[in-house]
């Protein structure tokens, strides 16, 4: 097995500085924070904790980028430009992006691969967007009038992100944002910065202007706040659990900047017993085990029809067993490492306490240790009900609650009874009772006998305490814009003074 073709595990921390307008900023006197890589268990990183003062800097220079009209003023055909050939270099710089994507969230290295490489295609893909963003024309009110709807780059964008997906989430943000012309300050997470800040360089080598896309690092109570309070954005994008997307809405409130959330989910796989239970067995396994089920999708609730209950279980820890858990850097490998020893615990502390609410633990429920990395065995509570504690909340690591049902009205009961509503998977070969649960599930994003499938093209987003707004998608450019409603009169005024 080629088991090493990427670059090697660096042997010293790397120090990150920050990014403003187009220039790295070394961490100064700033207190610093390093990075320990859950994959291999040793320092990696070294990020600046930038101040409030770095924020104010940050916001000046977007907004001077902004009004210099230097990326906002141009066309969106040079635009489209920029945008593939950053898409290019994200290409031709994947194994160092996906290293430091495996070292900093210990995720394994296919998976990282996989989502550079979708993250390049979300650049390309709105590189057409930028190109054909329009607004609407009205005719239709008599011959003294024409009307005009326009879109408009809504200015400077704060950006937070989550840790669990990097690169794909900024890339589902990122050029959506630059497509119509803003200028933005990214605050990516402190514990997986490195790829959001070696992505400045791409984007300057790409020609984007210098000024428009800024870097601060930082925790959260500190940078994040500073930029979700800032009287300077326009609008800010968040991207992480539903707790702080509630501080980060009332912090907008500053100067009612437009909020976009994309928060948790405790999401439904609901499998009925007409399903092809081969292919559902493996797709609940796989939206189970994605990213070690630290992903806002997880397929974390298995709602199962109550005739095949035992049968089922019995299928999804045959493949649950058959997951290979472990070496990040090895290509074969499907769960990598949890994010943080204290996360591990957390995701531990679930196990047994779905155990002491009367759920059978019957797969996993173990840490497991590999080399100095630190993971988790995917998991499956049988036996619980959906008003136990580890059925409502997100737990965001690999355990799977089973509950039964016996209707498909009590299935989809079960399904909407949670404060989230981000995913939803359906199981059936009835294309009558597929497209019925379809529509009465309350999920943003919903699949049929899949799950987690998804690329640019459609909208991402959640009901309910699982976001307000959508990214990606045309709806993803639309919404960092301002819409312009334009009346003209045609010809002389007929006057109102006589
Ligand atoms: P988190 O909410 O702890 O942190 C997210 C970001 O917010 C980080 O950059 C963090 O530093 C910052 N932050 C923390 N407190 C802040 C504050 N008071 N003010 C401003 N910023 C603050 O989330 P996380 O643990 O990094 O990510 C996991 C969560 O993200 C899960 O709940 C997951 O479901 C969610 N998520 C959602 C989506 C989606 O598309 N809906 C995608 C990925 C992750």
């Amino acid at each position: 097995m080629d088991a090493i073709s990427f670059p090697a595990v660096p042997d010293m921390v790397r120090d990150f500085g920050f990014y403003i307008d187009g220039n790295w900023r070394t961490a100064g006197d700033r207190k610093t924070m390093v990075r320990s890589s859950p994959a291999v268990g040793k320092d990696v990183s070294r990020i600046a904790l930038c101040t409030k003062a770095d924020v104010d800097e940050a916001v000046a220079v977007a907004r001077a980028a902004f009004s210099s009209r230097s990326w906002s003023g141009i066309t969106g055909k040079e635009r489209a430009n920029v945008l593939l050939r950053a898409a290019r270099l994200i290409r031709e710089n994947l194994e160092e992006l996906a290293l430091w994507e495996t070292l900093e969230a210990g995720k394994p290295i296919s998976q990282s691969r996989a989502e550079i490489g979708d993250a390049a295609g979300h650049y390309e893909y709105c590189a057409g967007l930028a190109q054909t963003l329009s607004g609407e024309s009205f005719n239709t009110h008599g011959d003294d009038m024409f009307g005009v709807v326009t879109r408009q780059p809504i200015g400077v964008v704060g950006l937070i992100n989550p840790w669990n997906f990097p690169f794909i989430v900024l890339a589902e943000r990122v050029p959506y944002i630059l497509a119509s012309g803003n200028s933005l300050v990214v605050k990516p997470s402190e514990m997986t910065s490195a790829t959001t800040l070696l992505f400045a360089d791409m984007l300057k080598e790409a020609g984007l202007p210098d000024g428009v896309y800024n870097v601060v690092t930082g925790t959260g109570p500190d940078v994040g706040q500073a930029i979700a309070e800032h009287m300077d954005i326009d609008m800010i994008s968040f991207t992480g659990s539903t707790r702080t997307g509630e501080a980060i809405l009332k912090a907008s409130t500053s100067n009612f900047k437009k909020a976009s959330l994309e928060l948790g989910g405790k999401n439904p796989q609901i499998v009925f017993a007409d399903a092809d239970l081969d292919d559902a067995a493996d797709g609940v396994a796989f939206g189970l085990c994605l990213n070690a089920g630290q992903c806002c999708v997880s397929g974390s609730r298995l709602i199962v029809e109550e005739s095949i209950a035992d049968d089922f279980r019995d299928r999804v820890i045959d493949k649950l067993s058959k997951v290979k858990v472990g070496d990040c850097f090895d290509p074969e490998t499907q769960i990598g490492a949890i994010v943080s020893e204290q996360h591990r615990d957390k995701i531990l502390s679930y196990v047994k306490l779905g155990v002491e609410e009367g759920a059978t633990l019957a797969y996993g429920g173990d840490s497991v240790t590999v080399g100095e990395g630190r993971f988790i065995a995917p998991t499956l509570l049988t036996g619980v009900r959906n008003d136990m504690r580890v059925a409502r909340e997100e737990i965001f690591g690999p355990v799977l609650s089973l509950i039964t049902f016996k209707t498909a009205q009590e299935a989809l009961e079960i399904a909407n009874d949670s404060s989230y509503g981000l995913g939803a998977s359906i199981w059936t070969k009835d294309i009558d009772k597929a497209l019925r649960m379809m529509r009465g599930v309350h999920a943003g994003r919903t699949w049929v006998n899949t799950t987690i499938a998804g690329g640019p093209g459609q909208p991402l987003g959640g009901f309910k305490q699982s976001g307000i707004g959508r990214e990606g998608g045309k709806m993803g450019v639309e919404e960092y814009t301002e819409v312009k409603s334009v009346h003209i009169a045609i010809g002389k005024r007929s006057p109102w003074v006589r």
